[in-house]
């Protein structure tokens, strides 16, 4: 076989075999295909597409790569996992209350991706946290403490790795077969029973219509179903950035500041149907009602706060930043955005939103970039929200470079207002189900 003649069959709308697929994904991950022909690839996929079938293919050629995981010992395991937004840092506030109501959470997560911020860079605005675990360090964490969140390790699902940083640099992430594909490979390798898939929805998302993230949702639900994993999506907005903070550190110290029982309602909300929806699957709740009283109550007695606590303390973090969130890195600058009158705010643009945070350095323009953890935006009105001409709408946090100054004008052009009130937009927009 030949790659350019597998790149030009799905540039003419093709469709590829199993064994084309594999030959692509295997050589790719082992450094026989070079990332120029990987990418055309991955762009012919973009405006071609894949059926579900090649899509499924792809999915299981990915996870044959590596190793999969087998948790049996563990009892139920449930997984979590978000299509990708701006601000999303629901997976820091989820993942240790569920794991404080007594179900493992085994969470392989991703670098930020265009746009989207990424778990794995949050988590290392905490210094010394590690994301490399090894699969023996994964499983022991797992056994002793009940909750892990780190990267694909290199035995799991390794064509991922590849592929998404270089999706990430190539503007190829907004395709359903490639984001299924690389959600659900780590998930099969990672070994969960059960995941909850967050698929976001909006401007900020790679999902713009619910139509498209349900077309999404539903093809996730059915490679699950083909490998034995249940999954539950949930389509939740992402015209606005969730939760106020948007950027690494500053959205670890908003998702402590939610363990402790302060975080902004959009997140909480989120984070009791997602964790309650992660106690159903793990049959730790007998109804939904009980569920979310389960995770109220992680939050209200700080054994949710505990458990994120023990996390960092056994990923090598420093804890005084989880107790103390002024320590965690700060940009030197703050830039204050005020409202010129007072108004309505109709419009956030989460994806305006999110690419001046990737100006500001919280994102990378291109592979493999380092990120200044420092620096992003705190969002002080959301939409529907009422200002009075010159209160503060928004902070951009920078590290004072020539540059920023067009990444802050980009946030205040991300507003819109409106002198009449403005409904608050509906966070949940419908559920898939296997
Ligand atoms: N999240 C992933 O893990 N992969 C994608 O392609 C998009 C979001």
């Amino acid at each position: 076989m030949r790659t350019v003649e597998l790149v030009e069959k799905k540039r003419d709308g093709g469709r590829l075999t199993a064994a084309e697929i594999a030959f692509l994904v295997d050589g790719y991950t082992k450094g026989d295909i070079p990332d120029y022909q990987m990418a055309a690839f991955c762009m012919a996929v973009v405006w071609r597409g894949m059926d579900m079938r090649e899509t499924a293919d792809l999915t299981a050629a990915m996870v044959a790569t590596g190793e999969r995981l087998d948790l049996r010992r563990f009892g139920r395991v449930v997984d979590k996992h978000s299509t990708g937004g701006v601000g999303d840092k629901t997976t820091l506030v989820v993942a240790p209350l569920v794991a404080a109501c007594g179900l493992p959470v085994a969470k392989m997560s991703g670098r930020g991706l265009g746009f989207s911020g990424g778990t794995l860079d949050k988590l290392e605005s905490i210094a010394g946290y590690r994301v490399d675990l090894s699969t023996q360090e994964f499983l022991a964490q797992l056994g002793r403490i009940g909750i892990v969140v780190t990267g694909q390790t290199a035995d799991l699902a390794p064509a991922d790795g590849k592929l998404y940083a270089l999706r990430d640099a190539t503007g190829t992430v907004p395709a359903i077969p490639l984001i299924a594909s690389s959600i659900m490979s780590k998930k099969i390798a990672a070994g969960a029973n059960a995941v909850v898939l967050d698929v976001k929805v909006g401007r900020g998302a790679f999902m713009k219509t619910p139509a498209e993230a349900r077309r999404l949702a539903r093809t996730m639900v059915a490679i699950g179903k083909a490998h034995g994993l249940a999954v539950t999506c949930e389509l939740t907005d992402m015209d606005q950035p969730l939760g106020r903070a948007v950027g690494n550190s500053l959205e670890v110290a908003e998702a402590i500041a939610t363990l402790r029982g302060g975080g902004p309602p959009d997140l909480v909300a989120l984070a009791r149907i997602a964790g309650a929806e992660m106690l159903l699957l793990g049959g730790r709740a007998r109804d939904r009602a009980g569920a979310v009283r389960r995770i109220d109550r992680a939050i209200a007695d700080g054994s949710g706060l505990a458990k994120l606590r023990a996390l960092v303390v056994a990923q090598g973090g420093d804890q005084r930043m989880i107790d103390d969130p002024g320590r965690l890195p700060r940009a030197p600058h703050v830039e204050m955005l005020r409202a010129s009158r007072t108004a309505y705010v109709r419009r956030i643009a989460a994806d305006a939103v999110g690419n001046a945070s990737v100006r500001l350095g919280a994102g990378r323009e291109k592979k493999g970039d380092p990120i200044d953890h420092r620096t992003g935006i705190v969002v002080h009105a959301k939409i529907g929200a009422r200002v009075e001409r010159g209160a503060v709408f928004a902070e951009v946090h920078h590290a004072g470079r020539p540059a920023d100054a067009a990444a802050i004008e980009q946030v205040r052009d991300a507003f819109a207002w409106s002198a009449r009130p403005v409904a608050r937009p509906k966070l949940v927009l419908g559920r898939v189900a296997g």
